[in-house]
């Protein structure tokens, strides 16, 4: 039986993203011969539709681009992915780069200019605190060797 990883779900093909686009990435996708995926997307399980605003964290909170404060929403998605993950027993997430939810190791720094800074996502901070080793699609060496 394959082990069960969390998977960004725009990353397999589904168009979750803010502006409705998907982010299908091909190496990922090739991964499926090794693992079992568990798609996620932390910002629709936290009730936001696609396509929807923009939105960066910016200390604690996280904001869209015309100033709503969507820090529960975030929170809430971030919840459900560990809840998913401690169901499936997944110790390992392939989670998109950069984004607000899923970013790991650089996150944009709440100013909408494309300035990065360290940091992860909340979804993929929570799931890092809880034990799930995080990787982005542009990191997975580890996952082939
Ligand atoms: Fe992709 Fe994560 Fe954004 Fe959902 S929240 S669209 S899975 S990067």
């Amino acid at each position: 039986m394959k082990e069960k990883i969390l998977v960004s779900s725009c990353l397999l093909g589904n168009k979750d993203r803010y502006d409705g686009s998907h982010k299908l990435n091909e190496r990922v996708v090739e991964l499926g011969s090794r693992y079992e995926f568990i798609p996620i997307c932390p910002e629709r399980f936290g009730g936001l539709v696609s396509p929807r605003n923009p939105s960066e964290q910016k200390g604690d909170r996280v904001f869209d681009n015309v100033g709503n404060d969507i820090t529960e929403q975030f929170m809430k998605g971030a919840m459900k992915c560990l809840e998913i993950a401690k169901n499936h027993n997944c110790k390992i997430a392939i989670l998109k780069s950069k984004s607000p939810s899923c970013g790991v190791g650089k996150v944009y720094d709440g100013t909408f200019t494309g300035t990065l800074v360290d940091g992860n996502g909340v979804t993929a901070k929570l799931l890092r605190e809880n034990g799930v080793e995080v990787f982005s699609e542009n990191a997975l060496d580890k996952l082939y060797n």
